[in-house]
């Protein structure tokens, strides 16, 4: 099926995506606007009109973009309407969202289905549409890595990037950072044998030595090459043991293992 959207990246900060869905008449939806200026003026170089902001989580480089943009709208004469997760404090939400939920944009041309996705923060959400096989996960899983655990525990983090695994396959990874490179440089450390990782590895590198974006990934990829969606793994168990000089009977211990020394690399 030929898509009837386009989804653009709009750089924003030193390595953030907003994403923009563009629809075939110049209508337009920002996820995780954080920063308003870089946005306006993709919009304007492109003729576009703003209808609606998604948003996946409270962090300021996700959401700081909000009250000018809502401004903005106004100089275009629409009232734009802004989603986000119904349990984080974020001022200007129009619909405070839950697992489960579902939301139409562009006149019922675009769903989303709402996924509750804790661990990053505790109210992190993703909007994932089944027939674009396009998945916005903010900073909850990223190419080669996931997001710290800055309010959730590695239990929460665990289920929510298990969820997501089993998404299929073919599900694009529209994360908000382009960290790719940084995080294989550490899967490498903990799966130095995975040959899909090596020559992902191999890719990126010539990728950001052009300054090319390595998103959106996929969720088939991850499976293959990032440790956090790995923690199952019996050479993943087996080094996370030896770094921690303990036995780790469950998926959620080596995963914690491997997040702090992620932290710490
Ligand atoms: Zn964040
Ligand atoms: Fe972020």
């Amino acid at each position: 099926m030929v898509s009837m959207f386009e989804i653009k990246a709009i750089n924003a900060f030193s390595d953030n995506f907003i994403w923009c869905i563009i629809n075939n008449n110049s209508q337009c939806v920002l996820v995780d606007p954080g920063d308003a200026n870089v946005c306006i003026e993709f919009i304007e170089k492109n003729q576009l009109h703003l209808t609606d902001i998604l948003i996946t989580h409270h962090h300021s480089d996700h959401v700081g973009g909000l009250a000018q943009l809502i401004d903005f709208a106004k100089t275009q004469d629409s009232a734009i309407t802004v989603y986000g997760p119904a349990s984080e404090n974020i001022s200007l939400l129009d619909h405070k969202l839950v697992e489960g939920n579902r939301i139409t944009l562009f006149d019922d041309q675009l769903e989303f289905a709402v996924i509750d996705l804790p661990g990053h923060t505790s109210g992190h959400i993703a909007f994932y549409n089944e027939s674009e096989n396009a998945l916005f996960c903010g900073d909850t899983l990223f190419s080669g890595g996931c997001g710290r655990l800055f309010e959730g525990t590695p239990e929460q983090m665990l289920n929510s990037l298990t969820k997501l695994s089993h998404l299929p396959d073919n599900t694009k990874v529209y994360c908000a950072h382009e960290y790719t490179l940084a995080n294989l440089h550490f899967a490498r450390t903990i799966e130095p044998k995975n040959s899909q990782l090596q020559s992902y590895y191999d890719n990126v590198v010539e990728l950001r030595a052009k300054n090319i974006a390595t998103i959106p990934s996929t969720i088939g990829l991850e499976k293959q090459i990032n440790p956090f969606l790995r923690s199952h793994c019996s050479d993943i168990k087996q080094l996370a043991e030896q770094q921690s000089a303990q036995l780790l009977e469950t998926d959620v211990k080596v995963f914690a293992i491997i997040r702090s020394l992620k932290d710490n690399f």
